[in-house]
């Protein structure tokens, strides 16, 4: 890959300062060699230079949970009964052919590199994603799911989980590295759950968790009611052991929090849950979008980022949101946790890495991280500070993408 030097009329190294004629230069790996004001970042005679005038600079967003196996499903869109919908999804995900999921994660790498997003954590069963990030030269973690509600079915469930991770992990490489995904306490029984988490850290292996995410679920744990609750007795499937606390306490009695673990949505969660997911040092993908498509309510992001959770910006899977959109995001949990537009950029960089444990090598500009960079146009005007005009930013405003150094997006000149 050959070097590269970027410069624009901003820079937004997402280390709390903001850069007028900022420039980076990327070696030859793919990793930043230096950053800061455009007159000291050398300008090595045989490397190509690329100039964006009315633009800004910036670390590549990371988005901390999707589903892109799920890219060109249509039909499903959000229900009021989260239990139907799910139901509906599981149907039309086995309908599709097992070569269109590598297809349709293709098409969601490329999607996300053009809305400026160059890191994905994405959950999934079909181990699509992995071989696409893998094939296409992106940068990821894939949380492979595992499922399994009746205890009877953990054995099967595990070797089957087992044999995945074998298989995938010929894709795992420097960018791109595998997870497992116990999907959810609806789909996952306490044995499958304890098994899973084991696997996890014998296997030195990051988990994701759909957490604490609708009513229905908090219901199935709180005393077994719900619509999840019914399926489980229509389908003879005890109930989880033991009833009476929260989704959070249910996982923590399983050994699943650790600092390894990234809980998605953490939407029901009251002050004990989040003080216990703050002792196990685990980290959060906040989701207000689908959050609010779901009609879960919102997720109580001002207290848990004030407990000093890692928290990281998701959009979820195009069924649930329609479009991956991670400034919107952004914007979302901005309002809904009064933060300023610096805090909130920072959830989909440099805080996003921390929340999946990458902050040594992406989610700001700095030297020895990959170069990973966004360049957007400077929608400018009326919105003095360089944060509020990222964030101001839209899909069609990203002008190139690069992921180590790589361009992997330009955009077409307007007509
Ligand atoms: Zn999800």
């Amino acid at each position: 890959m050959p070097a590269r030097r970027l410069s624009a009329r901003w820079m937004l190294p997402m280390d709390g300062h903001v850069v007028e004629e900022g420039a980076v230069l990327i070696g030859a790996d793919g990793r930043i060699v230096a950053v800061g004001p455009d007159a000291s970042v050398p300008r090595p005679p045989d490397v190509p230079v690329e100039r964006f005038d009315n633009a800004l600079l910036l670390p590549g967003l990371i988005n901390t949970h999707t589903h892109l196996e799920l890219t060109g499903l249509v039909g499903s869109r959000p229900d009021a009964d989260f239990a139907v919908w799910i139901r509906r999804v599981r149907t039309d995900k086995a309908a599709r052919a097992a070569d269109a999921f590598l297809e349709a994660a293709h098409r969601g790498i490329a999607d996300c590199w053009a809305t400026g997003v160059t890191t994905i954590a994405d959950t999934g069963d079909s181990g699509a994603v992995i071989q696409a990030l893998a094939e296409a030269g992106g940068s990821g973690i894939a949380y492979h799911e595992v499922f399994g509600p009746h205890p009877d079915q953990c054995e099967a469930s595990l070797s089957g989980l087992r044999a995945d991770v074998e298989r995938l992990g010929r894709f795992t490489g420097s960018r791109v590295r595998l997870g497992v995904s116990p999907h959810a306490p609806y789909t996952v029984s306490g044995v499958l759950y304890v098994a899973t988490a084991a696997l996890a850290r014998d296997a030195d292996l990051p988990i994701a968790v759909h957490l604490a995410e609708s009513r229905a679920e908090t219901a199935l744990l709180a005393d077994g009611s719900g619509a999840f609750a019914d399926a489980w007795r229509a389908r003879s499937i005890p109930m989880p052991e033991p009833l009476g606390g929260t989704p959070v306490a249910w996982l923590e009695s399983h050994g699943v929090l650790s600092d390894r673990t990234l809980c998605i949505h953490v939407v029901q969660a009251d002050r004990t849950d989040i003080l216990r997911l703050a002792r196990a040092g685990a980290a959060v993908a906040h989701c207000p979008l689908s959050n609010g498509a779901h009609g879960h309510g919102d997720a109580p992001l001002a207290a848990l980022l004030t407990a000093g959770l890692r928290v990281g910006l998701g959009t979820d899977s195009i069924l649930s949101v329609g479009y991956l959109d991670l400034l919107a995001e952004a914007r979302a949990a901005r309002e809904l946790a009064d933060l300023d537009a610096g805090q909130a950029l920072a959830l989909c960089t440099s805080e996003a890495a921390r929340a999946l444990g990458l902050e040594g090598a992406i989610g700001a500009l700095r030297p020895g991280h990959w170069g990973d960079c966004l360049v957007v146009r400077d929608v400018g005007v009326g919105r003095d500070t360089a944060e509020e005009r990222v964030l101001a930013s839209g899909p069609r405003d990203v002008l190139a993408t690069f992921v180590g150094g790589r361009d992997v997006y330009r955009s077409r000149p307007l007509p």
